[in-house]
Order: structure tokens, then C-alpha cells, then sequence
């Protein structure tokens, strides 16, 4: 039997245990190609057929309709806070950025350099413990668009749905949530999301452009950073990250056979309550953000003492379990759940916490 262990990490993180076995079945010889998929040219059919497909069972999966191109890029979520405000700001315009976390600044601060990024909600005055109301928006209809972090992967809060922007289109970051659940896909001008947490392996960012939206980049961005560019070529205009695409397919398989969002939405919430169902029961753990912006993926809690953190964490790791450190802008423990992480893993978790506290409560 291989090791295997519970691995909590916020990303990169967990992959399903049939993706990556799948992957090293097919690793040195790929369906009989006599190569592996790192080997191939992204220019042959074997290679071809791995891209159309993984395009293909997103469209399904997510119900992604014609108005939008799906792109495989590369740079990580990170490049995109740059990508949007450079293609989607008119030229010397405007956008309102929502502050919900460490991710929500970093896209405001890059749309600040390439025009008028404008902050129309944010919750840091309480340490971004919650998701702004509607009612505490400010938003400006004339803006190109609206910026929000679906899933704010740090402090563990989720936004339950869309704010409604009119018609000023939706731009999201949803590293930390895509795939976890039915969203309509209609209502966004544009989806991005960092691979290594939700849909596969580092190195590839899927990005989601209602097409209307893909004339606004002017002609003197840099090409690599155009999406009208990358969306005339299906993401084949340089070498994609085929590995990682690759990858990405195979978990979409794998959550087309559980099937699909409805159902792992249903599993999500069921194990995150496990944990938030726990937490509400104890006076020993605490929960650390506002009860309806609880993110189903990222759980932050705390003991009563650092000390005792230190070694709650000191007994996951004996207990099988890792990467359960919350990060380090805000410390105490954060137990990331996504799809691929099985519901005896959180089950596993849940004993120890109670252990813990039977021993130290
Ligand atoms: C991890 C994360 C990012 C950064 O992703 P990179 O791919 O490392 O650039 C951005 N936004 C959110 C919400 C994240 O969780």
C-alpha cells in the first residue's frame, strides 16, 4: 500500500488519489502513443485530443455557454490581477475592486497601475471577518467592472453568491472555489482561477471571457498578455502547460463520474459543517469569521492558546495529518477541504479535535 497522507494544504493541495493514479498508469507510455504527455508536442493529436477535452468537460460541467472562450494560461492567479485591469479597463478607465482579503488587495494594488481601481466594499476594518452586505456596496455603474474573490482562501470566508452589479460585468477570483459548486457562468464577464487548489496541479490558470469583452485590450499590450490573442489560438499560441492541462482533465472526469457540481457541492457542505458543527459545539475551538460568510473550503479556527496550537499541530502530524498551520498573516489552524479531499479525511480530523479536547479542555 502506498503512504498517503491527510493532507490539509491550501494549495497547492490534495489531488484525487484516482487522478494522480490514472496519471501514473499513463505516465511513460500514454495510451499506447509510446511517450508520456510531458514528452509530446502540444502540436499532435494525442495532444489535441487531451486539450479539446478538458475544454470540453468544464463547458459541461460548469454549463459554460459560447458568449465564453475558456483559456488555459500561464502566471499563476497572480498574473491575472494584472491581465484583467490591462485588458478589460478601456483605455485610461475604471473598475471597482471589493476588499475581502490578502488576494482581493493584491488585485486592487495591480488594477491601481494600470488605471482608476476604485474600492467599492471591503471588511477590513474588522480583519475581513465577513462578507460586505449588499447594502454596504458602493457601486459604480459606469465602472468597466466589478472585481470580488469568490473564496477568500486565506481567512476562510466565501461569498454565498454574486453581488449584483447590473450591468457592469462580474470579474471573479475563484482560485480557491471553482468547481465546488454550480455557479452561473452567465453572470460573469470573466473567471479566473489559479489551478493548485481546486482543479489540479500548479502551472496552469483557467481564465473564463464573455467573448463581447475580449475586443476592449488595446493593440499595444504585449501579445502573451492579450486574451483576444490567446482566445483566437484556443490557449495554443506558445506551448500551453500540457501537463497541467492534462491533469485538470482528469479531475474533471473524475468529478463528471461523482456527479458533477450539485453533487460535490452537497459533499462539500456536509463535510465543512462536520468541522463548523464541531467548532459551534466547544467552548475550546473558536471559530474566527462571521457564521453566514463561512467558506465551506477553508476552515481557520482557534484553541485557547497559542501554546495549546502548537500542540494541536504537533498531534496531527502524529496523527497522519499535515499542513494544517493557518497562514501565517493570521495564524491559529486552518484545515482546508476541497473536492479531493476524501470525507474520511475530515472525519479523521473531527477525532482528533475531540481528542484533543477531551485531553486539554
Ligand atoms: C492562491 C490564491 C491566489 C494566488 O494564486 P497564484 O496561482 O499563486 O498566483 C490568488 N487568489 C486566491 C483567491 C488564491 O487562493
Amino acid at each position: 500500500m502506498t503512504h498517503r497522507i491527510i493532507n490539509f494544504s491550501a494549495g497547492p493541495a490534495v489531488l484525487p488519489l484516482e487522478v494522480l493514479e490514472e496519471a501514473q498508469r499513463d505516465l511513460v507510455d500514454y495510451q499506447g502513443a509510446g511517450l508520456s504527455v510531458m514528452e509530446m508536442s502540444h502540436r499532435s493529436p494525442h495532444y489535441d485530443a487531451i486539450h479539446t477535452d478538458a475544454i470540453a468537460s468544464l463547458r459541461s460541467l460548469m454549463g459554460i455557454g459560447d458568449d465564453h472562450a475558456v483559456l488555459f494560461l500561464q502566471g499563476g492567479a497572480s498574473l491575472q490581477f494584472s491581465m484583467v485591469p490591462m485588458n478589460l479597463m478601456h483605455p485610461a478607465g475604471k473598475a471597482d475592486y471589493i476588499l475581502t482579503g490578502t488576494w482581493s488587495k493584491k488585485a486592487l494594488k495591480e488594477a491601481s497601475k494600470e488605471g482608476r481601481a476604485r474600492i467599492a466594499g471591503s471588511s477590513e476594518e474588522t480583519g475581513f471577518d465577513r462578507i460586505p452586505e449588499a447594502s454596504e456596496l458602493d457601486l459604480d455603474g459606469e465602472a468597466d467592472y466589478l472585481h470580488f474573490t469568490t473564496n477568500n482562501t486565506i481567512v476562510g470566508t466565501q461569498w454565498p453568491s454574486e453581488p449584483d452589479a447590473g450591468d457592469v460585468p462580474l470579474v471573479a477570483d475563484m482560485s480557491s472555489d471553482i468547481l465546488s459548486r454550480p455557479i452561473d457562468v452567465g453572470r460573469y464577464g470573466l473567471i479566473y482561477a489559479g489551478a493548485q487548489k481546486n482543479l489540479g496541479p500548479a502551472g496552469v490558470t483557467l481564465v473564463i471571457v464573455r467573448k463581447d469583452l475580449l475586443a476592449r485590450a488595446p493593440e499595444s499590450l504585449p501579445t502573451m498578455l492579450t486574451y483576444r490573442i490567446h482566445a483566437d489560438k484556443n490557449s495554443l499560441y506558445n506551448t500551453p502547460p500540457c501537463w497541467s492541462i492534462y491533469v485538470v482533465g482528469l479531475a474533471c472526469q473524475w468529478l463528471e463520474r461523482r456527479g458533477g457540481l450539485e453533487a460535490m457541492a452537497q459533499r462539500n457542505a456536509a463535510k465543512a459543517a462536520k468541522l463548523y458543527d464541531l467548532i459551534d459545539g466547544s467552548d475550546f475551538y473558536r471559530g474566527t469569521v462571521q457564521i453566514a460568510s463561512r467558506s465551506p473550503m477553508n476552515i481557520p479556527f482557534r484553541l485557547p492558546s497559542e501554546e495549546l496550537e502548537s500542540r494541536f499541530l504537533e498531534a496531527s502530524v502524529e496523527a497522519g495529518m499535515t499542513n494544517l498551520k493557518g497562514h501565517r498573516s493570521v495564524g491559529g489552524i486552518r484545515a482546508s477541504i476541497y473536492n479531493a479531499m476524501p470525507a474520511e479525511g475530515v472525519d479523521r480530523l473531527a477525532e482528533l479535535m475531540w481528542e484533543f479536547e477531551r485531553a486539554h479542555g
